[in-house]
């Protein structure tokens, strides 16, 4: 008891006099662990535990993982009606962009941009296939474009469309594996597209349609990083489509989806 007793008093003998709480240290602490590698936490962390066994020189991190996020259509019809292989070295052609459901278009880029700021905030970087109407690639370029950004995913973010009104919910389409296009995306694409469907169904409360192997999809078969799309609820479902145009059911889908993503990513 009289041994508990003597290290109590520890927090009290905190030196006053220096004007620092404990909480404010002088200098970095060194040795803590991060999670996030890339973050700015652990360059200061790098930087001093560096110096205390080096000679001050500080050290070139990694950069932060980005995201690539590819809001569909929103392309200039005329680009749109061309056709393009359906992947590497396949006589099967497909149009570029058949222009989607009605109102798809700009509610995912809505939905692109809310998850690029969370995205951000969370210390990732994100690049984006497009920015407003008017793109003038297919999806093989769309595809490229991700690739040669290094993204530690791709997600493709759309919204359904059917004949059938009472349709809804929501559903990650995946690459189906084929050799030479998909192989080596295949089990990361599956392991985004898991965490990301589960996210978007958890902050949205929508109907869970599951994953979606799909074998036709160009910008699939270009890809040489992990890459998803995320058909983010119907259009056509009277309630669904009005949620999806509204800006707080659009964040909602978006903090889903950079929680799946930054999931994915961290493992
Ligand atoms: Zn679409």
């Amino acid at each position: 008891m009289g041994q508990h007793a003597s290290l109590a008093p520890r927090r009290a003998s905190f030196p006053k006099a220096t004007g620092l709480s404990e909480r404010s240290p002088a200098r970095p602490v060194c040795g803590g662990r991060y999670h996030r590698p890339w973050s700015r936490r652990l360059r200061l962390d790098q930087r001093c535990d560096f110096a205390t066994r080096h000679t001050g020189v500080v050290l070139a991190v990694a950069p932060a993982p980005l995201v690539c996020l590819d809001p569909g259509h929103g392309t200039a019809p005329a680009i749109g009606r061309q056709t393009e292989p359906i992947g590497p070295g396949s006589s099967l052609r497909k149009i570029k962009d058949g222009g989607g459901t009605p109102g798809e278009a700009p509610v995912a880029l809505a939905i692109a941009f809310r998850t690029r700021e969370i995205l951000r905030r969370d210390g990732y970087r994100v690049a984006m296939t497009r920015t407003r109407d008017g793109y003038t690639g297919g999806n093989i370029a769309r595809a490229r474009f991700c690739n040669v950004h290094h993204a530690a995913l791709m997600v493709r973010i759309h919204a359904d469309g059917s004949q059938d009104r009472a349709q809804h919910g929501v559903k990650t389409l995946v690459p189906a594996l084929r050799r030479g296009w998909t192989d080596d995306i295949y089990a990361g694409s599956l392991r985004a597209a898991r965490a990301v469907q589960a996210a978007v169904v958890r902050q949205t409360g929508a109907l869970d349609l599951g994953l979606v192997p799909r074998t036709d999809l160009t910008g699939f078969n270009w890809a040489d990083v992990p890459a998803i799309l995320v058909e983010t609820g119907f259009m056509t479902n009277p309630a669904e489509g009005r949620l999806l145009r509204t800006l707080a059911y659009q964040l909602k889908v978006a903090r889903g989806i950079a929680a799946g993503a930054e999931a994915f990513i961290k493992r």
